[in-house]
């Protein structure tokens, strides 16, 4: 079983149409796709019916931004059904922080003689404005060498054209999750920089306010680190994720379907063994 349960259109920071990616998903022989776009289900509303077919499901899906221990953490969204009114609302709200925080980078661009950003994201079909837009458009610019560079030299928390969101907090966002029938799992749990006793305890915060999964194996994760992940994933009863976190076809060590699979730690616990698995699978337009 293939299951890339994690992935990006361009309704947020991903370079694919809803349709690009369901392809180059099905060429990529993924058998089941969940698009999980950052605070927004906008792709959702552009395919025609959900386009499953017998080797590929869709599953609808979101990442919600949340705060923990004042930084930064990424709860998915599987099978959730995006009607529904407490999830609708809490992801308008952070879509209402995410264009905040670009117009408070804008005037620091501003203030540093650079005009047009607002202009720039305004061109996008974006609904959740993300950083990745701001790099990109710095690199146009000529300001940033790469996408990297950007967030290294300017969009980090210290960085010159950087802004902080305050976003939900993770058991608001469980919370919307729960309220809208899907299953919350943590985000490629490595990416956070802490500790691995401060990681336990966020893998134990995050299962005590209803979080039911983690992302055990994703791009770029090396075996002893998905090894570390499945310990953390069978310690906490949680249901084990794959997903390739995909964005954009230019970057080769993020592709559709292209990570580890499940070591047999986990293989019992994949979250598609999950009891509601087949009702989220269903949910549709
Ligand atoms: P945001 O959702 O606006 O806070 O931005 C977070 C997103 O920026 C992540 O989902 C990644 O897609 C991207 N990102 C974060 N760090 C980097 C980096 N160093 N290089 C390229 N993209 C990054
Ligand atoms: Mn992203
Ligand atoms: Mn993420
Ligand atoms: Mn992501």
């Amino acid at each position: 079983m293939l299951a890339d349960l994690h992935s990006h259109t361009y309704f947020s920071d991903g370079y694919l149409s809803p349709d690009a990616l369901i392809a180059r998903a099905a060429s990529n022989l993924v058998n089941i796709l969940a698009i999980t776009d950052h605070d927004t289900t906008e792709a959702f509303e552009h395919l025609e019916n959900m386009p499953s077919t017998s080797t590929l499901t869709i599953l609808q899906g979101v990442e919600i931004s949340c705060m923990w221990d004042q930084r930064e953490i990424h709860v998915v969204g599987l099978g959730i059904d995006r009607h529904e009114l407490v999830l609708r609302t809490l992801l308008n709200d952070q879509q209402a922080l995410r264009l905040r925080r670009a117009q408070a980078m804008d005037m620091s661009l501003q203030r540093a003689g650079v005009c047009g950003l607002m202009n720039y994201l305004g061109t996008l079909p974006c609904k959740a404005i993300g950083r990745n837009h701001v790099a990109q458009f710095l690199i146009d610019r000529g300001i940033a060498r790469s996408k990297d560079h950007a967030f290294k030299n300017f969009l980090g928390d210290r960085g010159k054209f950087g802004a902080k969101a305050q976003w939900c907090s993770v058991e608001t966002a469980v919370n919307a999750i729960l309220s809208a029938g899907g299953i919350a799992i943590l985000a490629h749990p490595n990416r956070y920089n802490v500790s691995n006793q401060k990681l336990r305890r966020l893998v134990e915060e995050f299962a005590v306010v209803g979080g039911e999964g983690l992302e055990v194996s994703y791009s770029n994760l090396d075996p002893d680190r998905v090894a570390h992940m499945a310990a953390l994933c069978m310690d906490n009863d949680l249901w084990a994720s794959t997903g390739s976190d995909f964005h954009s076809p230019i970057n080769h060590w993020m592709d559709l379907g292209k990570f580890r699979l499940l070591p047999t730690l986990c293989a019992t616990r994949a979250v598609w063994m999950h009891p509601r698995w087949p009702e989220l699978a269903r949910v549709g337009n």
